[in-house]
């Protein structure tokens, strides 16, 4: 499938550079571009031109360059061309391929082209918004990998391992009087439940990359003045928060997203937990467990200097679980002999003593799959998709262990198949694929 009609785009950000790019796709991307530098233009050269506008007055000159499809991002002849990178300049070359024919590409509408051509999955499409859009250094590397195919692989392995168990059941179904004795003698069982766990993998992972993705959520809380906007503020790196010796300073939930040791963070800082009388601050209280509910790290913050508090454990006990950690912050305040909890970090969010130990208990979580080479970029629908198909392939385990009916099994297959090739985007709706790409860049 190719579209009929041209795009062109500034492909470079808003603003004045050093030079600004212009592109063109569509089956008039040579002619629109031969006519602009009134010359011809060869594939595969780099070529200086002049651009010229209606009158046949120079615009700009810079250089040409020809992918002749399918040999281009998108799959269709493109034309690119590199001018300087003034606002206004880039704005006049732009209306002049315009008149020339071309019309304005929509967000995304590159690799929208580039997916519809089969140059790329759709994987590898988000892959791209991804790797621009990534706050750290985990992420890019993360988001690269899946732009180079390796989630896709993944993902095409285990639907070839679907695929082997329909032809397997559905053959047994040709067979109808034979169908339980067929099933019963093969190894269906067994393939299932590997086909179960490969999945299951697969699922663990792509939960890490949808991590990567949005950033892990690390919520602070604790009692009023424990120090929770003090923590944000060093975290950040800045003033964020206000920071004062009132109590109930912290009314609405404070967002930041911050990356440390390359893994991207999204730090909350909530109302302090009291029973307030005042309705906003009750409302920013019900908002912080709100947050603290969905988070992957939770930091609950005591006061070293007043140590834990009667009001401190009962919280703490309704926290309790794998993704909490106690924080004794003000340890500056503390004497050298002072008893310290040994499952608690003790640091100093006004000095920054023991923030290395913080530092690294949050980005442990992540950070070796940081430095692991296995790691892609993965996002919700992916994790999603992922859910629904484990849960099919689980349906037709236990199909296979109670009435073994055939057809049962080959109907949940199927729909494990079609998960899958959600994914990649083999099996998705025109809705769905709007969605995706117009959250992209235009020119991208
Ligand atoms: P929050 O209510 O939990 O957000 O607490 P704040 O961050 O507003 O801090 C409450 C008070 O404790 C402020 O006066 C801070 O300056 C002080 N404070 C915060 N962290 C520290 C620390 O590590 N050491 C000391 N000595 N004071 C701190």
């Amino acid at each position: 499938m190719s579209p009929e009609d041209t795009i062109a785009a500034i492909a470079t950000p808003p603003g004045n550079g050093g030079i600004g790019i212009l592109r063109l796709s569509g089956p008039d991307a040579l002619a629109i571009g031969e006519a602009i530098s009134a010359s011809r233009i060869e594939p595969g050269k780099i070529q200086f031109r002049r651009f010229y506008d209606a009158a046949g007055e120079v615009i700009d000159h810079g250089l040409c360059l020809y992918f002749q499809k399918p040999r281009s991002f998108s799959g269709e002849d493109s034309v690119e061309l590199q001018a300087h990178g003034g606002a206004i300049v880039l704005d006049m070359l732009l209306e002049r391929l315009c008149e020339l024919g071309a019309r304005l590409a929509r967000a995304g509408e590159f690799s929208e082209r580039a997916f519809l051509n089969g140059r790329i999955d759709l994987t590898q499409a988000e892959a791209i918004a991804d790797l621009i859009e990534s706050g750290s250094r985990a992420a890019t590397r993360a988001a690269m990998r899946s732009l180079e195919g390796r989630f896709s692989e993944l993902v095409h392995r285990l639907v070839a391992e679907v695929i082997d168990l329909r032809v397997y059941v559905e053959a047994a179904l040709d067979f109808a009087e034979e169908e339980i004795d067929y099933l019963e003698d093969s190894s269906i069982g067994e393939r299932l439940e590997s086909c179960l766990s490969h999945l299951r993998d697969l699922l663990q992972q792509a939960e890490q990359g949808q991590t990567l993705q949005e950033g892990l959520s690390v919520t602070l809380a604790g009692l009023p003045n424990a120090g929770k906007s003090s923590l944000l503020n060093y975290l950040a790196g800045y003033e964020a928060a206000i920071v004062t010796d009132i109590e109930g300073t912290t009314r609405d939930v404070l967002r930041e997203h911050i990356s440390l040791k390359g893994v991207p963070l999204r730090i909350n800082d909530t109302a302090g937990l009291r029973e307030a009388q005042n309705p906003v601050e009750q409302e920013g209280i019900r908002r912080a467990w709100d947050v603290i509910g969905k988070a992957d790290v939770v930091l609950y913050l005591v006061d070293a200097d007043k140590g834990c508090s009667e009001a401190d454990r009962s919280i703490i006990e309704t926290l309790e679980g794998d993704n909490l950690q106690l924080v004794y912050n003000k340890a500056d305040l503390l004497g050298d002999d002072a008893v310290k909890d040994k499952n608690g970090i003790y640091l100093s969010a006004l000095t920054g003593q023991g923030m290395e130990n913080l530092i690294e208990r949050i980005t442990g979580k992540i950070s070796d799959y940081n430095l692991d080479n296995q790691a892609f970029m993965a996002r919700r629908r992916h994790v999603d998709a992922l859910r629904r198909a484990s849960e099919s392939i689980r349906q037709a385990v236990k199909t296979f262990e109670t009435t073994r009916s055939g057809e049962l099994m080959a109907e949940d297959l199927r729909a494990a198949q079609n998960n899958l090739n959600e994914i990649t985007g083999e099996f998705t709706s025109d809705d769905l694929l709007g969605k995706i790409f117009s959250t992209f860049c235009i020119g991208k």
